[in-house]
């Protein structure tokens, strides 16, 4: 299988078929992105990603889901993403579902008619790094688009029938605006009602410049006990009708998932009770392993 470099998939693709399509990611430039800095774009040739598939059909002939890599794979055009579409059905006649990483522009680059042809085809369950609905650390975390890009785009991919996770990092307007981070990510998430809310919170890596901005203090970054405030005042203002809160990651101070509106409550008491738990360090910063993992929780 051709799958070069360090490759990353959402936690819940663990069982997922992994079919790179692409090298690195399009966008490359996250202020927080530590994942292909010396990677250069580029495409996979579509003889290398059929050999690959013909290889999982002698494999995983009962696969009922695939996952496209890598960075950005829906920067692909509607044609050539219907193409590896057709080829992955033809060859594994059970899979339902084509996932892939996805950025607003990628959406944007797309007409109704082709997310809807997509969406026929099986491409939907989209991971999209929104990251906040709050422009100034949109603007920061060099994302490419701002929140109302962001709803616009999103509501169109609702709009062709493709289910997606909202992807939000906790931390991303620093200590300075936590509040009005969880504020405007609360309303974007309201008007866009994700299928699934994937939640992490914002940690640096060496390489990225996030991580010099932290070490220099350009970048002020947010102690536990705002953590623990921006996630409660995140969730406290979420009105959904019918999403998953995925908020496992590791990177979080309290990691916890369930459905919302139903588990609500419950979440918000796991976030009080660990804001007792942890009354003696809530001044403290996160001390971090891999991914972003918290050390002392
Ligand atoms: S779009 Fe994703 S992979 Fe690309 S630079 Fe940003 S965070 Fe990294």
């Amino acid at each position: 299988m051709n799958l070069t470099g360090i490759v990353y998939r959402p936690p819940y693709e663990a069982d997922s078929l992994l079919l790179q399509v692409t090298q690195g990611c399009s966008h490359n430039k996250c202020t927080f992105c530590y994942m292909y800095p010396e990677v250069q774009f580029s495409v996979c040739p579509m003889e290398q990603v059929e050999a690959d598939i013909d290889e999982y059909a002698r494999y995983r002939p009962n696969a009922r889901r695939v996952f496209l890599e890598h960075g950005d794979a829906f920067v692909l055009s509607a044609d050539r993403l219907l193409k590896i579409a057709e080829a992955i059905h033809r060859r594994l006649p059970k899979v339902e579902t084509i996932a892939m990483y996805a950025s607003i522009q990628n959406i944007r680059h797309k007409t109704d008619e082709e997310l809807r042809r997509l969406r026929v085809a099986g491409i939907h369950g989209l991971d999209i790094g929104v990251e906040s609905g709050l422009d100034t650390a949109l603007a920061y975390m060099n994302k490419g688009h701002t929140a109302e890009e962001a709803r616009e785009q999103l509501l169109r991919l609702t709009a062709a029938n493709m289910d997606y996770s909202f992807n939000a990092i906790l931390g991303c307007g620093g200590a300075e605006l936590w509040k009005e981070n969880a504020d405007a990510t609360a309303r974007l998430i309201n008007a866009v009602q994700p299928h699934l809310l994937f939640i992490g919170s914002l940690h640096a890596e060496p390489g990225c410049r996030l991580y010099q901005d932290m070490k220099t203090g350009v970048f002020k970054e947010c102690t536990i006990g705002q953590l623990l405030d921006e996630q409660e005042r995140l969730l406290c203002q979420l009105d959904l009708k019918d999403t998953y809160y995925f908020g496992s990651h590791p990177s979080n101070i309290v990691p916890m998932q369930g459905y919302l509106p139903d588990q609500k409550q419950e979440m918000l008491a796991a976030i009080r009770e660990t804001r007792e738990q942890l009354r003696a360090h809530l001044n403290e910063f996160p001390k971090r392993g891999g991914e972003g993992s918290i050390l002392n929780r």
